[in-house]
């Protein structure tokens, strides 16, 4: 089969791979439909993630039909229509029992780290029964696709630590596939404004779409920002601000804008250290959330998709075949100049 695979920074080839098979009775096979790119995939190809070693299939993001089934996989079958978790869990662990499946002392993120990913025809997913969703009838495949990792990131990470309530006043610092999943998502709890940050004047635009009642352009620093901010809120500042770029001046920037009482929920991945003014929060109530995705809300988000509550479709913006990803790689790596957002890869193969 083919498949895109990691040959060390900045060399992903699309070359031939054995196809997979079953190792453990609860795996299954699954023949990807479709799949995506994640701004992870391009930390991993600047050698910024050293558990994935070269021959890796890269990719955590997908929708399928099962191919195949290990013996102990009794949810599944051949044939079923599947959403695969960016996280993997084997439902059993210590950290599984406490819904935190990115801790499972058996899965976690895995795919496309560890172990092979979704970015080719075939995939196999450990511990099936519990790592995959059955994808109800009449369900838009590549809607669902946005369902593996960015949505419940931007959902659980972002607005349920966050705790956003009705008539809150949220700001979200980056407007990339994330924070517009947080932006989508804060909505089901009817907050009064969603105030978006970015530097890319593109996505402020398209984040107008998607609900956000007001955009700050951040380009010209962190100052500007916070008089902007401090004005909107009659110098209270916001009750949630949801971080979604992972750069110590981005998480600087939440803590001059949060309001005495207020959240910081921490989304971005960090690779340095950030300075926390504790001298400054301490008094004002300030809560400071970090996580990495469990997926625990997929079933729930399933749900919100069926009844239109939530349209995942919309942060789509480029379509490519498996066959032309080399293609939609440079497409999304230059997501400015191509006002790139979420890529669909169908497998034509
Ligand atoms: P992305 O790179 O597509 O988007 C980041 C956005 O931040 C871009 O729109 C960029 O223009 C903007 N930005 C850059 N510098 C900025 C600045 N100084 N001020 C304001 N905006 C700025 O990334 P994404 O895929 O949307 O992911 C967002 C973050 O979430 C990343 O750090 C990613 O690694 C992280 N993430 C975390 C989890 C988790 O489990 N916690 C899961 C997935 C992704
Ligand atoms: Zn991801
Ligand atoms: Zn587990």
């Amino acid at each position: 089969m083919k498949a895109l695979v990691y040959h060390g920074p900045n060399n992903p080839v699309f070359e031939d791979k054995p196809k997979p098979v079953i190792q453990k009775n609860t795996d299954a096979i699954v023949r990807i439909s479709k799949t995506t790119i994640c701004g992870t995939d391009l930390h991993i190809l600047k050698g910024d993630v050293p558990t994935v070693v070269d021959g890796r299939i890269l990719g955590h993001e997908g929708v399928g039909i099962i191919d195949e089934v290990g013996s102990g996989v009794s949810n599944f079958k051949k044939g079923d229509h599947v959403l695969i978790s960016c996280i993997t869990s084997c439902g059993r662990c210590r950290s599984c029992k406490k819904q935190m499946y990115s801790h499972c002392e058996n899965g976690g993120w895995i795919l496309g780290n560890t172990i092979d990913g979704t970015q080719a025809e075939f995939v196999r997913i450990p511990y099936a029964d519990t790592s995959l969703h059955h994808i109800p009838n009449g369900l838009e495949e590549e809607a669902l696709v946005m369902l593996s990792d960015i949505l419940p990131t931007g959902f659980e990470v972002g607005v349920l630590n966050g705790q956003v309530r009705l008539g809150d006043i949220v700001a979200i610092v980056g407007a990339g596939p994330v924070g517009m999943a947080a932006l989508l998502t804060a909505q089901f709890y009817t907050p009064a404004e969603i105030i978006m940050i970015d530097i890319d004047a593109n996505r402020l635009e398209l984040s107008k779409k998607f609900g956000a009642t007001q955009t700050i352009d951040s380009s010209a620093g962190n100052e500007r920002v916070i008089q902007k901010v401090m004005e909107l809120t009659e110098g209270r500042g916001v009750d949630v601000v949801i971080e979604a770029v992972g750069i110590p001046s981005t998480f600087q920037l939440c803590q001059h804008i949060v309001k005495a009482g207020g959240h910081i929920a921490n989304v971005g991945v960090h690779g340095k250290s950030v300075e926390l003014h504790l001298e400054k929060l301490w008094g004002h109530n300030v809560t400071i959330t970090t996580g990495l995705v469990d997926t625990y809300t997929i079933p729930v988000l399933l749900r919100t998709v069926q009844s239109k509550k939530l349209m995942p479709q919309q942060l789509i913006t480029h379509y490519f075949k498996l066959s032309e990803i080399m293609k939609a790689y440079h497409t999304f790596s230059n997501a400015a100049k191509e006002k790139a957002l979420k890529v669909i890869i169908e497998n034509d193969l």
